[in-house]
């Protein structure tokens, strides 16, 4: 009895799969993510129609568009505008304690914390705005925290080719904090390290949110 049912859990599983594969590509309306919000409203016991949750939809749409608003960013793009002249300057150049925000692919919930870039150039620098730019648009999509350590620094070392990248990230995982284990205050550090800066102690990073 447990394996027909779970066979055609499975089964059922992977034709949602399928249709899903087919839609991938046709993003929805507004409308419909809209229904949507209002579905998860009735699914979490409430009335959708009732006057404090009427604009509720519109707002989420709208926050989402925020909160995921770094999948039609291309970083090469604004990355390509780097700075030769440095006089020479081929030391350590470090930007830390950059805030961001994201969400776990695993839960949606959101994943708040600091990111700390360091490269040594190679001829070539970046603005620092480009780098703090380069971090949200990786933020601002569906994540885990080790995909985005890699993403930020294998996008500095393809535009900037510098002697050595590192990127290490230190966040909160709400879906660890608010849910499941609920243990606030734990944060999790994630780090890259490339070339020249790869020699330097690595921090096994744990396994993020499951
Ligand atoms: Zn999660």
């Amino acid at each position: 009895m447990a394996r027909i049912e779970r066979t055609k859990d499975s089964s059922v599983k992977s034709s949602a799969v399928k249709a899903l594969k087919e839609v991938k590509n046709a993003k929805p309306s507004r409308e419909e993510a809209e229904e949507a919000i209002r579905t998860l409203l009735r699914w979490a016991g409430d009335d959708p129609t009732r006057e404090g949750l009427l604009g509720t939809p519109d707002r989420v749409v709208r926050a989402y568009e925020e909160w995921f608003g770094g999948y039609d960013v291309d970083p090469n793009e604004f990355l390509k505008r780097t700075f030769e002249e440095t006089d020479g300057y081929d030391e350590m150049v470090v930007l830390r304690d950059i805030r961001f925000e994201s969400h776990c692919e695993h839960h949606m919930a959101a994943i708040i914390g600091k990111a700390h870039i360091a490269y040594l150039p190679n001829r070539r620098v970046v603005g620092i705005s480009k780098l703090a730019r380069l971090i949200e648009v990786y933020a601002k999509r569906l994540q885990i925290q080790e995909k985005l350590t890699a993403q930020i620094a294998a996008a500095i070392e393809r535009t900037l080719k510098p002697r050595g990248v590192a990127v290490v990230i230190e966040a909160v995982h709400h879906c660890m904090t608010t849910r499941g284990v609920h243990k606030p205050g734990t944060t999790m550090v994630t780090s890259r390290m490339i070339g020249a800066l790869s020699a330097t102690t690595r921090r096994p990073g744990a396994s993020s949110c499951r």
